[in-house]
C-alpha cells in the first residue's frame, strides 16, 4: 500500500514516513500544497494525509483540485483546526476522514486501515431528497433542476438537513454543527436561517420538505 503524506512541518512530515514505513507503507512526502497535487496525479497512491495549513495551496483546495479532477484516492485530513465547520467542510469536500493534531500514532494508524478497509466505495457527490438535489462538491442545490442561490451558511445548513433526511435535528444540534456555537446562549440564529432557507427551498414550491417540529427542531423529508 502506498501512501502520500503532504505536509509542510518537515519534522511531522519525516516523523509520519518513518512511522508509516514500519507499518509495512510505502510513504512518499510532499512539503507544499502543489508538489502534492502533482505527486497524487502522478503516483498510484492507496491513500492521502493532507493538512490543512499549507503554505501555497491550502490542503481544501489540494482536496477540491482532486475531486473536480475525478480523482477518488480517500484523503484523510490531519490538521490543528479542529472546529466544527472546519469538520464538516473537510468531509463535505470529499474527505474520507479527519484526525486533529496532536494526536496518537496509532489512532492515525487504525483510521488509515479503516479508510483502506473499506475500498473506493465514495460518499456520493450528490445527494437529493424528492426533487431537491444538492452537488456537495460544487455547493450547488437545485429543485426540480431550477437553481437555488444560498449563502455558504445556508448551504451547510441545508446539506446537514439533507445528509440527515427523516432525523429530527434539534437546535442545539444544528447550531453546532452549522455554527460551531452553543445554542443555551439564547440566540436565535437557527432559526432565522431556517426561515431564510425555507423561503428559498420550499416558499416557491408546492411541496414543503423542511418541517418544524414543535418543542425540538427541524426536519427535512418528503411527506405525502
Ligand atoms: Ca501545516
Amino acid at each position: 500500500m502506498k501512501l502520500l503524506v503532504i505536509e509542510d512541518e518537515h519534522k511531522t512530515a519525516a516523523f509520519l514516513k518513518k512511522g508509516l514505513e514500519e507499518s509495512g507503507f510505502v510513504a512518499d512526502t510532499a512539503e507544499d500544497g502543489e508538489v502534492g497535487t502533482y505527486l497524487a496525479q502522478q503516483g498510484d497512491y492507496d491513500l492521502i494525509i493532507l493538512d490543512v495549513m499549507l503554505p501555497g495551496q491550502d490542503g481544501w483546495s489540494v482536496l477540491k483540485t482532486l475531486r473536480l479532477r475525478r480523482d477518488q484516492t480517500p484523503v484523510l485530513f490531519l490538521t490543528a483546526r479542529d472546529s466544527v465547520p472546519d469538520r464538516v467542510h473537510g468531509l463535505e469536500l470529499g474527505a474520507d476522514d479527519y484526525l486533529v493534531k496532536p494526536f496518537a500514532f496509532s489512532e492515525l494508524l487504525a483510521r488509515i486501515r479503516t479508510i483502506l478497509r473499506r475500498g473506493p466505495a465514495r460518499q456520493p457527490a450528490t445527494l437529493w431528497v424528492a426533487d431537491l438535489e444538492i452537488d456537495v462538491q460544487r455547493h450547488k442545490a437545485t429543485r426540480s433542476g431550477r437553481q437555488i442561490d444560498l449563502t455558504p451558511k445556508e448551504f451547510l445548513l441545508l446539506s446537514l438537513l439533507v445528509r440527515r433526511s427523516g432525523d429530527v435535528l434539534s437546535r442545539t444540534l444544528i447550531a453546532e454543527q452549522v455554527w460551531d456555537i452553543n445554542f443555551d446562549s439564547g440566540t436565535n440564529v437557527v432559526d432565522v436561517h431556517m426561515h431564510r432557507l425555507r423561503a428559498k427551498v420550499d416558499d416557491p414550491f408546492d411541496l414543503k420538505l423542511i418541517h418544524t417540529v414543535r418543542g425540538i427542531g427541524y426536519v427535512l423529508e418528503e411527506r405525502a
